[in-house]
């Protein structure tokens, strides 16, 4: 087929998540789609995958739902397009054999049973009977789901395509995309070798090719090809095409029947990223050489689970490149780069189950203009520019692999690769001062701090040694004064005689307020859905402050730029690295800052909700009278230059105030005592701000409305009582730990999910934010009264909820 002259949507590849998404436009009505398959289809990543079909390790809603969707594609799409797809529903197994690894699994089948996934716990002996062959001594559990299986990747990819043609999608192989063209910030259509198209939508779907692809449009894919094998052996008499399929997480390997032997499938914990410097032109169905003495240990190790495997044959020895990223998840969604430019990429080993999810979201937010799911962990504008880098993703790769399939799946796992890119100007003092330091968008925070070495956390759940260090630090907050790093929080100026006008059709909350006013708000999608959670701070008359969580940090500006009028005079302006955000909370903070400052930090010269620049020390800052822990405190905005002399004054000045360093992992539990929302975790843009009891910071009435209004009004009149509501939720037995996707039940039956939890050192107990859901409503008096437990990995707990503040609700100790 020759290049059309123009298309509605250009995809860009041929693979599972190229075709899926052409399939999924057709089905919602835009049929004038023109897919590009530089060679032919699959010939990328798909043609040789596993084809493996599981709701294993899909610890979020938004990943649970596409691969339960992918699943139910697969068993429908034969009859749909008489393209079959493979699809054979032999079962799933999960193994456990450490008990780290057990209260995992036991976690991840509490959270996809209130999804309506038959995941259940059985012995070893009953595995075994599963698998007569297997070596089952060491195995503590496994977690069956019969209603899983696997397909073949290739003809799953045909059926998209099959579907999506015959609804008029155009498929046109043996075209390169080279290059984009734009006007004014959009996309405007394609460049290929073989001439340039016009498109309203073009997704790039390239694959292990996409951060090239993206390059060469101006948008960054932070992903990198990674070598990734399996093995097939000879027929083994023992093998049968029903053999459910097997993962063995603390052996990193995964194992099915295949041609009358097992394919043997790794994900080493030492992996081997490939080709860094980019993937040639010819490169098609690749099969690269193996690296034995890399992989030859590891495989030995997986192959011990059925020790028999040793004295069979090799059939197939097979390796071939696929795309990692830096946190495991797809980058998905419309570019921050240009408009119009949507990606759908970064696959981790999970695009074919993944795949009818990639296809059916990407295809309602380009039809829609808003995503249908939560995709704050998936969206691709979370990612940091700099992940692009050769020395990035050469030392990410290397321990992607075995992370997804086991270790990531611990509390206390952060990666150990490629650390120390990003690190706020007083990073070194915190590191003299005993700071362990975790990693957020890059950014190095300090998570708790004590003598060095620190304790080896392990992979445990429950109370490790970093409890006692974090109830002190959560302590010297409610009792004394702390200082938390906040520096990798994102910052923006916006400034321009249209500033306030603009920003007030962009916030739901009123911002139009005097000069040195903090206003706390949320961004919403025409329907009304949260895209970000902020503070603005009017400096001047046409001069406002942002300061919003890293994980949007990238979507901010085009979010701000893409929704004002074409002449308004607007500018907005990054200044995340030139301050230092130091936040001073705890009683004695009015004491501290008085000491270093010839301000007035009394509640009635300094208010809360106010800011105004102040000097301190030897600096001048500006500070913010807010809180996000519940105490009476300030954020101080300091320029980057003059961080070290406020840090080093600080301490100086506070320790017989009981002042110190304090880590985000307190804070963590802190502001959940206080149920206060953090975009991302317990908020997303699936809720509106009704949903999660943010109603409070809407200005219905303001003049000139705001985006997402009248969809959040016609919700406000649908909604009496509510069907869905965050709530704020305490476990009451003191013990059990809460760290999000435990399941909420009342009266035995699944009500919701904690989203984030923490242990609350001041309430005594587990404290979490928790999404519960009732088509029959959920009036309050109800809700309060009610017997509810919270599932923790497999037992039960009675647990109190409240609509208000379960720490300090009337606000006394902000407002002092
Ligand atoms: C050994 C192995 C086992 C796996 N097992 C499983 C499994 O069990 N389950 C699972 O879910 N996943 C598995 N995967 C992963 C899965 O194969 C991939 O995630 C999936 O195939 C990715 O599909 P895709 O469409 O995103 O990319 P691809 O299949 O690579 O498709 C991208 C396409 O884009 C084309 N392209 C690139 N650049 C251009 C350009 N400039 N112009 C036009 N076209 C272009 C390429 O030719 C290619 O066909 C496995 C992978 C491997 C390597």
């Amino acid at each position: 087929m020759t290049l059309p002259a123009h298309a509605q949507a250009v995809i860009i590849g041929g693979g599972a998540s190229g075709t899926s998404i052409a399939y999924h436009l057709t089905k919602l009505g835009w049929t004038d789609v023109v897919l590009l398959e530089r060679r032919t289809l699959t010939a990328g990543t798909t043609w040789h995958a596993a084809g493996l079909i599981t709701s294993a390790g899909m610890a979020t809603e938004t990943l649970l739902w596409m691969s339960r969707y992918t699943r139910d594609l697969c068993r429908t799409l034969e009859a749909e397009t008489g393209q079959a797809t493979g699809y054979r529903q032999i079962g799933h197994l999960h193994l456990a054999s450490t008990p780290q690894r057990l209260e995992t699994l036991r976690r991840e089948a509490a959270f996809v049973r209130g999804f309506g996934v038959d995941n259940v716990e059985i012995s070893a002996a009953e595995f075994g009977r599963h698998w007569p062959a297997a070596k089952t001594d060491d195995v503590l559990a496994a977690f069956y789901v019969p209603d899983e299986g696997r397909v073949n990747p290739a003809d799953l990819a045909m059926a998209y395509a099959k579907g999506a043609r015959m609804r008029g999608a155009r498929i046109v192989e043996g075209v390169t995309a080279t290059g984009v063209t734009t006007e004014r910030g959009r996309v405007t259509g394609v460049v290929t070798d073989q001439g340039t198209m016009t498109a309203d939508v073009v997704v790039n779907a390239a694959g292990m090719w996409a951060r090239e692809v993206g390059e060469s449009a101006g948008v960054s894919v932070p992903l990198q090809a990674a070598e990734h094998y399996y093995l097939i052996t000879d027929t083994v008499e023992w093998a049968h095409p029903d053999l459910p399929v097997v993962e063995d997480p603390d052996r990193y390997g995964y194992y099915r029947e295949e041609g009358g032997g097992i394919l043997v499938g790794l994900f080493e914990p030492v992996a081997g990223p490939w080709s860094l410097d980019g993937i040639a032109a010819d490169v098609a169905f690749a099969s690269l050489p193996t690296d034995w003495d890399r992989i030859g240990p590891y495989l030995s190790k997986a192959m011990d689970r059925f020790p028999s495997l040793h004295d069979a044959g090799v059939r197939t020895m097979f390796c071939g490149p696929e795309s990692f990223t830096s946190d495991h998840s797809p980058h998905l969604g419309e570019s921050p780069e240009l408009r119009g430019y949507f990606v759908a990429a970064g696959m981790n080993s999970l695009g074919i189950l993944l795949s009818g999810g990639v296809g059916s979201l990407t295809a309602q937010w380009i039809v829609d203009g808003v995503p249908p799911v939560d995709i704050t962990g998936l969206s691709v504008d979370r990612t940091q520019v700099f992940e692009t880098s050769r020395r990035f993703r050469k030392d990410r790769t290397v321990e992607q692999l075995g992370a997804l399939f086991g270790d990531a799946a611990f509390p206390t796992w952060h990666p150990t690769s490629a650390r120390n890119v990003r690190r706020s100007v007083i990073h070194d003092r915190l590191a003299e001062a005993g700071a362990r330091f975790a990693v957020s968008s890059g950014w190095e925070y300090p998570e708790w701090f004590a003598p060095r070495p620190h304790p080896d956390l392990g992979q445990a759940w429950g109370r490790n040694a970093s409890f006692a260090i974090q109830a002190e630090e959560h302590r010297t907050v409610r009792e004394a004064v702390g200082m938390l790093d906040m520096s990798l929080m994102a910052k923006f100026l916006v400034q321009g005689r249209d500033a306030e006008r603009v920003l007030n059709t962009i916030s739901a909350n009123d911002v139009a307020v005097p000069i040195g006013r903090i206003v706390y708000t949320q961004w919403l999608d025409d329907r009304g859905g949260i895209v970000a959670d902020l503070t603005v701070t009017r400096l001047a008359e046409d001069r406002f402050l942002l300061v919003v969580t890293d994980l949007i940090h990238r979507r901010m500006a085009p979010w701000i730029e893409r929704h004002m009028p074409s002449d308004a005079h607007v500018t907005v302006t990054d200044v995340t690295s030139g301050t230092t955000l130091m936040t001073v909370q705890g009683p004695h903070s009015r004491e501290l800052l008085g000491r270093l400052s010839s301000a007035d930090f009394s509640t009635e010269a300094f208010p809360f909700l106010t800011a105004r620049e102040i000097d301190l020390d030897y600096a001048r800052v500006l500070a913010l009278r807010v809180t996000y822990v519940g105490e009476l405190g300030w954020e101080l905005h300091v320029p980057t230059e003059l961080a070290l002399t406020v840090y080093d004054a600080l301490l100086a000045s506070g320790t017989d105030l009981g002042y110190r360093n304090v880590g985000l992992g307190a804070m963590g539990s802190l502001r959940l005592e206080k149920a206060y929302r953090d975009y991302g975790l317990d908020i997303d843009n699936t809720d509106t701000p009704l949903d999660v009891g943010l109603g409070f910071a809407v200005a219905w009435d303001k003049p000139g409305g705001f985006i997402g209004r009248d969809a959040l009004l016609a919700a406000r009149a649908a909604t009496t009582p509510p069907k869905r509501r965050l709530v704020q939720v305490l476990v009451e037995d003191p013990e059990p730990l809460l760290y999000g996707g435990e399941p909420v039940l009342r009266d035995g039956r699944w009500l919701g999910y904690v989203r984030a939890g923490a242990y609350g050192h001041t309430l005594g107990g587990a404290v979490g934010l928790a999404m519960l859901e009732d088509e029959a409503g959920l009036p309050a008096a109800d809700l309060l009264d009610a017997r509810l437990e919270i599932d923790v990995a497999g037992t039960r707990y009675p647990a109190r909820v409240s609509l208000r503040p379960m720490y300090d609700p009337g606000r006394s100790r902000i407002i002092t």
